[in-house]
């Protein structure tokens, strides 16, 4: 719960290999879908050169056509506008016979705005017309007057023929050209009369004077001995919008199926770890019941060895007490000091192993605590009159003293395990002062001393049993007040204040009826 956990490595790499296929998938596809498109622009622009070969193909047979029979005709106009009928194409555009000898040429017959009947031509006209085969010829743009123009020219085949036919055919760049049906239809093209894009030689553009957009195709094309460049660019993908479309659907799909499997497998991952954790705890859990069992079944066996033996030796003590007592009476009014000396050792030694005997049953019977509601004060004025208070030493309780749910046996031997504790710490007198805090959900009980105080090593042992600084200690005191409190779900630590001495803290579950 609120852990952090980190995607795993197959969360990460199978979606990004499957993206880094997606990408790889996309790019094949966006590469053939251009290669389509680019036939297809090659295929259509290809196309409309050949509709423009075809009629310039015709073009020439017509002019030298109109040639030949004009001439056979004895140059008759009638037989001319019918030949040049098929020549013109918009009202603009002009045709002539053009006679040449000697260097001079002259407009022999003419129809159109551009040239007239008798007029001798010069410049680049004159240029075009020189330079006439039977095969057709184009110049390149040319500028004659206001007007711009292409120069088509071509004589007859006979060898020898002075007779030369000229159209003259204006050009309009800065109005686009349509392109709405046929093979124009789907793209847009312009045409130059060179092999290169010079805007001086465009002769007409779908698009007017703007350029073509990228990517485009060429085509060439050949009016006579000249070549006409065609350049086309598609005004939408000609492969098709599913076409266009579909490297993006799949790069789409990719990304969507790294998104899922990367949701999959996190989600696998997750719950097999928590799985594994919750073994793991389970497992643990196990191990230490196991463990507690097996310690509490040895515990059990060395108590109930123990208490047997404490209660084994109860009565020998007991008889040797009594003993002494007897001889101690025998014995009065004898002075012996060195038999009384030893008697006092026999005595002394045998209390403290009833002392032993007793603490050692305490410990290890274990008693379930006869839980009760009990006022704190009562108990410890009644363990302060029970234990024996060495002189010079000053009791403060602190009122008022808390209630708590203990067994009272039980309480009453923690008091005076701890009392007694306190006393032997200050053989020199000093104060001690006893006080209770409730603190959330638990009441503490403080018995604090200004005596020896505890050195620093030994503070974490003093509650192990049989840890004792004393000559005679039993080391089983503070043991005995771990278990007791333990056993009532409270516990029991030891404190070393600065200012010296100790303080004993042991904690009892509050009273239940005092929470409320
Ligand atoms: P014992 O009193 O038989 O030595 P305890 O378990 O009662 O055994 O105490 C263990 C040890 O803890 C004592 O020997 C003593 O060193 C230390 N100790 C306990 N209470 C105090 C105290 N109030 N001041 C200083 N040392 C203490
Ligand atoms: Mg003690």
């Amino acid at each position: 719960v609120g852990e952090r956990t980190f995607p795993s490595l197959t969360t990460i790499v199978v979606p990004v290999v499957v993206v880094g296929m997606s990408i790889a998938g996309w790019g094949v596809l966006q590469h053939g879908f251009e290669r389509q498109d680019q036939v297809l622009l090659q295929n259509d622009t290809n196309q409309v050169a050949l509709v423009f070969q075809v009629a310039f193909d015709e073009a020439q047979s017509d002019m030298t056509g109109l040639v030949t029979s004009t001439v056979a005709s004895g140059e008759s106009e009638r037989i001319f506008d019918q030949q040049a009928e098929a020549l013109i194409s918009q009202p603009s555009e002009s045709v002539a016979l053009v006679g040449t000898s000697d260097g001079v040429a002259d407009v022999l017959l003419a129809t159109g705005p551009g040239l007239h009947q008798g007029e001798q031509l010069s410049g680049l006209l004159a240029e075009a017309v020189s330079g006439a085969g039977p095969q057709l010829s184009s110049s390149p743009v040319v500028q004659v007057g206001s007007g711009r123009f292409v120069l088509l020219t071509a004589s007859s085949p006979v060898e020898s023929s002075h007779y030369v036919a000229l159209v003259m055919s204006p050009v309009h760049p800065q109005t686009p050209a349509a392109n709405e049906s046929g093979p124009y239809a789907q793209i847009d093209v312009a045409l130059y009369a060179t092999l290169d894009h010079r805007s001086d030689e465009l002769i007409g553009s779908s698009l007017a004077l703007r350029p073509l957009p990228h990517p485009t195709v060429t085509s060439i094309m050949k009016v006579g001995s000249v070549r006409w460049l065609f350049e086309g660019a598609a005004k939408a993908p000609l492969a098709g919008a599913p076409a266009e479309a579909a490297p993006w659907i799949l790069l789409g799909v990719g990304c969507a199926l790294a998104v899922a499997l990367a949701v999959a497998f996190e989600i696998t991952v997750r719950r097999r770890r928590t799985a594994d954790r919750l073994v793991a705890e389970r497992t643990a859990e196990l191990l230490l019941a196991q463990e507690d069992l097996v310690k509490k079944e040895r515990l059990s066996a060395l108590g109930e060895m123990a208490t047997t033996i404490g209660h084994e030796l109860r009565n020998p003590l007991g008889a040797v007490v009594n003993a002494l007592y007897l001889a101690r009476r025998r014995l009065a009014g004898h002075e012996d000091a060195e038999l009384t000396r030893h008697l006092d050792l026999a005595e002394r030694e045998t209390n403290r192993a009833a002392t032993l005997s007793e603490d050692l049953t305490t410990y290890m019977r274990q008693r379930t605590p006869q839980i009760r509601h009990l006022s704190l004060a009562p108990l410890v004025e009644q363990v302060l009159g029970a234990t024996e208070l060495p002189e010079g030493v000053d009791v403060e309780i602190r009122e008022p003293l808390a209630d708590v749910d203990a067994d009272e046996h039980q309480l009453v031997q923690i008091l005076t395990n701890v009392l007694t504790n306190a006393y032997q710490a200050m053989p020199d007198g000093g104060s001690l002062l006893i006080t209770s805090a409730r603190d959330d959900g638990f009441v503490d009980i403080t018995v604090r001393d200004n005596g020896v105080g505890i050195d620093e090593p030994h503070l974490g042992r003093l509650f192990e049993p049989f840890f004792t600084t004393k000559p005679t200690g039993t080391g089983l005191g503070l043991a005995i007040v771990k278990r007791l409190a333990e056993g009532h779900g409270g516990t029991a630590s030891v404190e070393s204040p600065l200012d010296g001495g100790a303080s004993v803290i042991v904690r009892f579950p509050v009273a239940k009826s005092d929470d409320h």
